[in-house]
């Protein structure tokens, strides 16, 4: 199989046509991914000569199957060569003020949901704000902010954002077949996510929030790597087992250096229309757990059907204005509001790494 140590070696017999030295010694290999079925290679190069990009892209696609070829593999690899312009803007996207990571241990716990509603709740205090569904293998946005039926706009390498509920919105579910997204391994996710985030135009952006698929995988990776985040939120259901997962996923973020802006315990409890509450789940887990991480706590969602049924319907701004529930939403958007202006000024406390 190819891996690292093999396609540098291969790369090594690729040559730069400017300056006729080969990848390898010229320092420009800036990140390899390979995988069974996919390559990716970024090359740190100051020259936007098409023609130099292209005989680069052919030389490296010619060493790569030519490595496949001598490894004895049936099927060659997909090859993406990305060129990253030396010393370019440390922010790739100046006009948005900060950005923000939805992320969560496991799937299934509200990630998407309190993603868009904490937007949502922003938006209504009248910022100016961005969602990226960035669960690439698994996108809910589409679904949840009613987005199936409207085409995508593309304007030649741009995509333009769906405009929802004073939303801007950009979701890989309605760019590619879901089915494609899907089988995505590694590098070529990587690849994927990279043009969502910086192909759209946001134009000016208070918040972009971005919606990451759920664990610890590359996309988090990426997103670190890309932007200036400016924290994340980890969403969480009160059980054990649920805090185990999350546990990880706050670990990976603090790794990344990224700071944790709060918990949100969501799926705490439901209120029948008698007025009882049952914790159906349990009460209080995810909060412990924040306390017991030093990290703050934004808040709890219950369970509400009209959180799933408007989410399933594609409008799950009308929450918002629903009695009870709408004061809930809206202060967790308070709470999280709070956390970003702390962490734009830099007063978030620095967060404890543990390894
Ligand atoms: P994830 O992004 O973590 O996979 P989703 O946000 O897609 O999870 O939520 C999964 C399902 O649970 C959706 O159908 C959603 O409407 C529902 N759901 C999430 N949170 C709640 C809640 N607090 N009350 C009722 N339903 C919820």
């Amino acid at each position: 199989m190819i891996n690292q140590s093999n396609l540098r070696k291969a790369l090594s017999t690729v040559l730069d046509p400017e300056s006729g030295r080969d990848l390898v010694s010229l320092g420009v290999l800036r990140e390899l991914q390979t995988d069974e079925d996919a390559i990716r290679v970024e090359l740190d190069i100051s020259s936007t000569d098409e023609s130099v990009q292209s005989t680069l892209r052919s030389g490296i696609s010619a060493a790569v199957r030519k490595l496949a070829a001598e490894l004895g593999m049936r099927r060659v690899p997909e090859l993406e060569v990305e060129f990253l312009q030396a010393g370019s803007t440390p922010n790739p996207l100046p006009l948005v003020r900060s950005v923000i990571a939805v992320g969560a241990g496991k799937g299934g716990v509200g990630k998407s949901t309190v993603a868009v509603h904490l937007a949502l709740a922003l938006a209504r205090m009248g910022r100016k704000v961005g969602i990226l569904d960035g669960d690439i293998y698994g996108p809910s946005l589409p679904t949840m902010l009613g987005l199936q039926e409207t085409p995508p706009k593309i304007d030649g390498n741009t995509i333009i954002p769906f405009e929802k509920d004073g939303l801007k919105v950009v979701s890989i579910g309605r760019l590619v077949e879901p089915e494609k997204a899907l089988v995505w391994r590694g590098p070529m996710a990587h690849g994927a996510f990279r043009q969502l985030a910086l192909q759209s135009d946001w134009g000016e952006l208070d918040h972009l929030i971005v919606d990451l698929p759920p664990g610890t995988g590359d996309v988090p990776l990426t997103l670190a790597q890309l932007l200036p985040l400016t924290g994340a939120v980890v969403v969480c259901t009160p059980q054990k087992v649920a805090q185990d997962d999350a546990r990880r996923a706050i670990r990976m973020f603090q790794q990344l250096g990224v700071s944790i802006l709060g918990v949100v315990e969501n799926m705490a409890g439901f209120t029948a229309p008698d007025g009882t509450t049952i914790d159906l789940f349990g009460r209080g887990g995810a909060e412990d757990m924040a306390a017991s991480m030093s990290l703050p706590f934004l808040g709890r969602l219950p369970i509400h059907p009209e959180l799933a049924a408007r989410g399933d319907a594609g409008e799950p701004a009308t929450c918002h204005d629903t009695e009870g529930l709408g004061d809930t939403l809206q202060s967790l958007g308070t709470a999280f509001d709070h956390r970003i202006r702390m962490a734009e000024r830099g007063e978030d406390r620095p967060t404890l790494v543990i390894r």
